[in-house]
């Protein structure tokens, strides 16, 4: 079997009980057809990023391995922020959200469509992603062959 190439998703919140929001992604993520959570890095706290004043997020990073194709793995995430509570406002970004599912990286995938682009284009201006990102890679160096 062809190796997997690891898919790196960013969960956050900033509503609610938001460890719990967070606990739900990792387990439902693990239930997605043909998809495994290999990984997860510690939880941390960050500050709001933009214009509209709201609550500190908790972040974490996963690794999945998954069968998936990025497109569908999208459908998927979007589903589970609904499953949350989140509603999307059309038109409002950066807002407060239940629960936020990004893919951040997919092995060293392209993607660049409308709705979709991989690597995320925020991922050089985020600390937290890149360390987040250090933070796993150094738990998956042993395991390479
Ligand atoms: P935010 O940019 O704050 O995460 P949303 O979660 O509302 O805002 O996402 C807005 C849109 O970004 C999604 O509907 C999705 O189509 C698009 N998008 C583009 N690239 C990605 C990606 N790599 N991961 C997740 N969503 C993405
Ligand atoms: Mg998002």
């Amino acid at each position: 079997m062809a190796k997997r190439e690891p898919v790196y998703v960013a969960l956050g919140s900033n509503m609610g009980d938001r460890g719990a929001h967070l606990a739900y992604a990792r387990n439902r993520l693990g239930t997605l057809p043909g998809t495994r959570v290999a990984a997860a890095s510690r939880v941390e706290e960050t500050a709001p990023i933009g214009p509209v004043p709201q609550g500190a997020f908790l972040n974490q990073m996963v690794v999945l391995e998954t069968t998936l194709e990025p497109r569908q793995l999208l459908g998927h995430l979007h589903a589970i922020e609904s499953e949350r509570g989140r509603e999307r406002q059309a038109g409002v970004r950066w807002g407060p959200r239940t629960l936020d599912l990004d893919i951040v990286r997919w092995g060293e995938r392209s993607v660049r469509e409308p709705d979709l682009t991989i690597p995320h284009p925020e991922l050089p201006h985020r600390e937290f992603w890149l360390r987040e990102l250090a933070e796993l890679d150094a738990a998956r160096e042993p395991a390479r062959g």
